[in-house]
């Protein structure tokens, strides 16, 4: 299930988010160092810059230290994997109607960008995860995911997606012994939506 509420992180600075993961990892309990984050948040006004309420951005961080912390505990097991796959969003296309070229096989399910406007994030990513010998696919939903993963057999997973929906793609993973990487969406919504490229080629 998406979050209930929209965000846009875009505007953050990618020091915040080191700085959480450094904070939680140092004291090796995140969820418990609501002061120093609500402090961080407010001297990076994050509020300001994200439109969010505190509660909600108290969830949005607390997510965001799991995925990054989770993805530091399996980045060396996932470097070992051989077979691997890219999900991304369909909501990250840069048209989300027929000016989109993208083929989609509802067999998969799954779009395949047809790389018609150099400017759009999903062709950006779909090339570098390519060139770097992934398997990608464009999602509609995280429900395609357990049916992909049933007909191939990859060893490790590379997916970008919010928050709520990493986490439960990270459990479909977990029980199936799949070793993944996340990387979260900086903005959310149904169109639109937005992921840091540099962020997913340092995870590729
Ligand atoms: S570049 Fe790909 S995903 Fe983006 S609008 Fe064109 S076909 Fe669709």
């Amino acid at each position: 299930m998406p979050y209930k509420f929209s965000f846009d992180l875009s505007r953050v600075p990618q020091s915040f988010f080191r700085g959480l993961v450094k904070a939680a990892y140092k004291k090796n309990m995140h969820r418990r160092i609501g002061r120093g984050v609500r402090q961080l948040a407010g001297k990076l006004k994050i509020r300001e810059l994200t439109g969010l309420n505190i509660s909600d951005v108290f969830m949005l961080v607390e997510d965001l230290v799991d995925i990054h912390a989770k993805n530091l505990l399996d980045r060396e097991k996932f470097l070992k994997t051989r077979k691997r796959v890219l999900f991304l969003p369909h909501c990250s296309r840069k048209y989300m109607d027929s000016r989109c070229r993208a083929h989609f096989d509802p067999k998969v399910p799954s779009y395949y960008c047809a790389h018609c406007s150099p400017d759009c994030l999903i062709n950006k990513a779909t090339a570098l995860g390519e060139e770097r010998g992934y398997d990608v696919y464009v999602l509609p939903g995280g429900t395609c995911i357990h049916q992909i993963l049933e007909k191939n057999s990859y060893e490790g997973v590379v997916g970008v997606a919010c928050g709520q929906e990493l986490k439960e793609g990270g459990e479909l993973l977990k029980n199936n012994n799949i070793l993944g990487q996340a990387v979260f969406l900086i903005k959310n919504g149904c169109a639109n939506t937005k992921f840091n490229l540099k962020s997913l080629g340092e995870i590729l």
